[in-house]
């Protein structure tokens, strides 16, 4: 369902369906509802409903992804009515998050979104389960607070206990491991080593555009989010000047709150930055759309204050009347090719201008 215009839907539906095949699926049917709210019973309306299982029977589909947060009982609803499994766009985005974390703290901030995405959820199939129990158990017919009190609520009550240790647990460690990356970080600001962040949003060419910039091995992979964890590399002006280039998380937008969270920390480093290259995907449908959504990450970070450097990547694909758009609404931007390489030197030189320079040392010898 959609509260906002029809092309907004359409635009979240298509990076939707992105997300989708990034995590290994492959997208049969689109199906887009205009509604003032969700039905708070199947998130689409009732009768909206009956057309989605018709869709799923003729497609031949096995999931249904719904571009939103559901409830628990709107996914239950919604998979007894379709008859196939549902997933909403939280999980979905958490699952791509977890196939592609590497570092131990990246894995580790996975794991504390997903089970706090859980833990809430628990109730919805812990509810079935010990109705289920409880029936088989007293002969059935047992209803309200007595029903529910059978072997499958102890069984739910020990798998959150084990639940919320595991997230505490989780929590000390990325805390313990934070600070080891703050002590790294420290020593690079006493050396004065001068950092850019690459941030923009997710596929905008980040990973090649670092790979251009410093001939690094990154990997670069046609999926959103190839980019997890941040890959730091050092550079060198044409004057002999160090500084470190850092790839940072893809962005989305509706960024689910258990993501933006336990992603603070990849987040936090781009606000220690000295400046941040937003790199902007010039072949995207509404490239404006896109950097207003990184910058409001951004500004939740706090490094909304930082100097930004515009990056429009992708121009030999781009047409042409959309970059002499974007270049008349972002004078100041750089446009690139991570594939053919134009533009690149010219990136690189806009770099070494912008970043800061070393404070010049004043010695007076008194006799
Ligand atoms: P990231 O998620 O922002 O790090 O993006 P990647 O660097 O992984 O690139 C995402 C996709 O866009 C990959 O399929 C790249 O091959 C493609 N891509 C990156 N730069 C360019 C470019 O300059 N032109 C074109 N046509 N495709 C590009």
């Amino acid at each position: 369902w959609t509260d906002g215009t029809l092309l907004d839907a359409e635009n979240s539906l298509t990076e939707l369906a992105a997300l989708a095949e990034t995590a290994g699926s492959q997208v049969l049917e689109g199906l887009i509802q205009r509604r003032n709210r969700p039905d708070p019973a199947t998130y689409i309306g009732r009768g909206k409903v009956d057309d989605l299982s018709s869709v799923v029977l003729s497609a031949g589909a096995d999931t249904v992804i719904c571009d939103g947060e559901l409830s628990p009982s709107q996914l239950r609803n919604l998979e007894q009515r379709t008859k196939v499994k549902v997933v909403d766009r939280t999980a979905l985005i958490l699952d791509i998050f977890a196939q592609h974390a590497k570092s131990k703290e990246g894995r580790a901030q996975v794991e504390l979104a997903q089970l706090e995405y859980l833990l809430p959820r628990l109730r919805g199939w812990g509810e079935t389960l010990s109705r289920q129990t409880g029936g088989s158990g007293r002969g059935g017919g047992a209803g309200g607070g007595v029903g529910v009190r059978g072997p499958g609520e102890t069984k739910l009550e020990t798998d959150r206990r084990r639940i919320r240790h595991r997230i505490a647990r989780l929590r000390r460690e990325i805390k313990a491991m934070r600070t080891v990356r703050e002590t790294k970080r420290a020593r690079r600001t006493r050396n004065a080593v001068p950092a850019v962040a690459i941030a923009g949003y997710t596929n905008a060419g980040k990973s090649s555009l670092l790979n251009r910039l410093t001939g690094a091995g990154v990997l670069v992979e046609d999926a959103l989010f190839a980019t997890l964890d941040p890959t730091t590399r050092r550079s060198t002006t044409s004057d002999g000047r160090v500084y470190t280039l850092s790839d940072t998380v893809g962005f989305v937008r509706h960024l689910p709150h258990q993501i933006v969270e336990a992603f603070r920390s990849t987040l936090e480093e781009v606000a220690e930055a000295d400046l941040v290259v937003h790199v902007v995907d010039g072949t995207h449908p509404d490239p404006e759309e896109q950097v207003r959504a990184v910058r409001e990450v951004l500004g939740e970070v706090g490094a909304d204050r930082l100097p930004e450097l515009l990056v429009v990547n992708k121009t030999d694909a781009a047409d042409e009347e959309t970059l002499l758009r974007l270049k008349r609404l972002w004078p100041d931007a750089v446009f690139v090719s991570a594939h053919n390489g134009r533009g690149i030197d010219d990136l690189r030189e806009t770099i070494e201008r912008r970043l800061p320079r070393p404070a010049v040392e004043l010695r007076v010898v008194l006799p």
